[in-house]
């Protein structure tokens, strides 16, 4: 009998299933188990979903008596009690006290495209600055928002209308030196968004500047000090809106609640969550100021199951799980022992020299490799080609999952965030091996 991955091979779509060997059956922690009798440490957790580990017991309990109680309850109609119980508890975490109203859905692209939705009814205007390197979904709306890889929109235009890109501060999009200062990238970058700003449609018909606040598809780049605070004073200065995708980066990811809260004087007018609100349950929302959100027609909003309850108890969970557990604490000292182990390799003769830079933000890290073409990132000596690709693939066949961007020679790495001191210990040594290896 042919194998479900064989099945899957013929029968699914392609891009399903990418690493065509593995169907997972069993997730428990940081691990996960696959038919053919494997267990595999699972460094992306979903692309930042699980990040309480896999079948968190309190999480799972708390779905499991939802399904016993109330499955759906259409949010247009009326609320449904874990809705009402997981804004309660949402509301003490924001970022801002002025963050007061929800909105919720199932998936990211949903939640950013609602948050256009309010931008735009709350502003009378139509345009949207994005970032060079953004990534906010796969649906026709989030596509034209999505600049880290042009082949997400190619061949599907006519998309959303009305979106501008400003470059990113960073020495690749702004074709400067890897070396150049962190201001001066920063100035470059918000001087060439001030330029976009007086073209003559964008500053009257803009609504609002929407970017995620560590770079995620777009290659693990947390935004540099002093950018995201240039954003907030020219969104002022300009009558815009200041929308924060917070998707991956959302509860815990980067070492704090929202990423946001490493830039302690930027205040979202709106910001999107999703991913890891409910680890592993399809759930999203918007929260904005109760003033902006009351702009919008009532109904303009909604869906069938956004804000679904079981996915919503889940939600509940996640949130108590997070306090009970000092999940925040184990993010800084995992954190720091996977920071220090690939700092350590930086600085090996050898293996430094194909490594372009390490970063990321608490348990959201990545390395950029160099690469053999690249004249942003000279190696002394030779580097081989597609160093990502084929450190991922070292990393799997030791039973370590990772994942590689679409951009750049960058692999990341994406732990659950209560991951244990062994485990960390035991996925460095393969990651350092792997690296070697190749
Ligand atoms: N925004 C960001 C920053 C994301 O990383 C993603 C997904 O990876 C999305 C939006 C889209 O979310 P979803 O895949 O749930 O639609």
């Amino acid at each position: 009998m042919a194998s479900l991955a064989q099945l899957g091979s013929k029968h699914v779509a392609k891009g399903v299933g990418r690493l065509t060997e593995m169907v997972m059956t069993e997730g428990k922690g940081t691990y996960i188990k696959t038919e053919c009798g494997r267990t595999i440490l699972d460094f992306t957790c979903g692309i930042g979903v699980t990040n309480l580990g896999h079948c968190h017991p309190k999480v799972t309990k708390a779905a499991q008596e939802q399904v016993g109680t109330l499955v759906h309850g259409q949010v247009n109609l009326g609320y449904n009690k874990p809705y009402l119980q997981l804004i309660e508890k949402l509301l003490p975490v924001m970022p801002h006290k002025s963050l007061d109203s929800f909105f919720l859905w199932n998936s990211g692209a949903e939640a950013v495209e609602a948050s256009i939705k309010l931008a735009r009814h709350a502003t009378g205007k139509q345009n949207i600055i994005v970032v060079q390197g953004s990534y906010h979904g796969r649906t026709f709306g989030t596509m034209a928002l999505t600049k880290s890889k042009t082949i997400y929109g190619a061949g599907y235009a006519p998309l959303m209308p009305g979106v501008f890109t400003t470059p990113y501060p960073y020495w690749h999009q702004l074709g400067l030196p890897h070396t150049t200062s962190n201001d001066d990238l920063v100035e470059n970058a918000l001087y060439r968004l001030e330029l976009l700003l007086k073209q003559e449609t964008a500053p009257r018909d803009t609504a609002a500047i929407l970017i995620e606040p560590v770079l995620g598809e777009g290659g693990y780049i947390p935004a540099p000090k002093g950018y995201l605070e240039g954003l907030r004073r020219i969104c002022d200065e300009n009558g815009l809106l200041l929308i924060i995708d917070e998707v991956q980066t959302g509860f815990g990811r980067t070492g704090k609640y929202f990423a946001i809260e490493h830039y302690p004087n930027v205040i979202p007018d709106i910001m999107v969550m999703a991913k890891g609100i409910a680890n592993g349950f399809p759930l999203s929302g918007i929260v904005s100021r109760k003033e902006l959100m009351d702009k919008q027609p009532a109904g303009s909003q909604g869906g069938t199951y956004g804000g679904n309850a079981v996915s919503c108890a889940a939600g509940v969970a996640v949130q108590e799980a997070f306090k009970e557990e000092g999940i925040l604490e184990n993010v800084q000292a995992r954190s720091e022992e996977l920071f220090g182990m690939l700092k350590e390799l930086q600085k090996d003769e050898k293996i430094g020299d194909c490594i372009a830079e390490v970063r990321g933000l608490g348990l959201m890290v990545g390395i950029e490799f160099k690469s053999p073409t690249d004249r942003y990132t000279p190696a002394k000596g030779t580097v081989p080609a597609k160093m990502s690709s084929r450190v991922q693939n070292k990393c799997l066949e030791k039973d370590l999952l990772t994942l590689t961007t679409s951009v750049y020679e960058t692999i990341r790495f994406i732990p659950p965030l209560n991951i244990s001191k062994e485990d960390m210990a035991k996925a460095c040594d393969i990651i350092k091996q792997a690296i070697t290896d190749v």
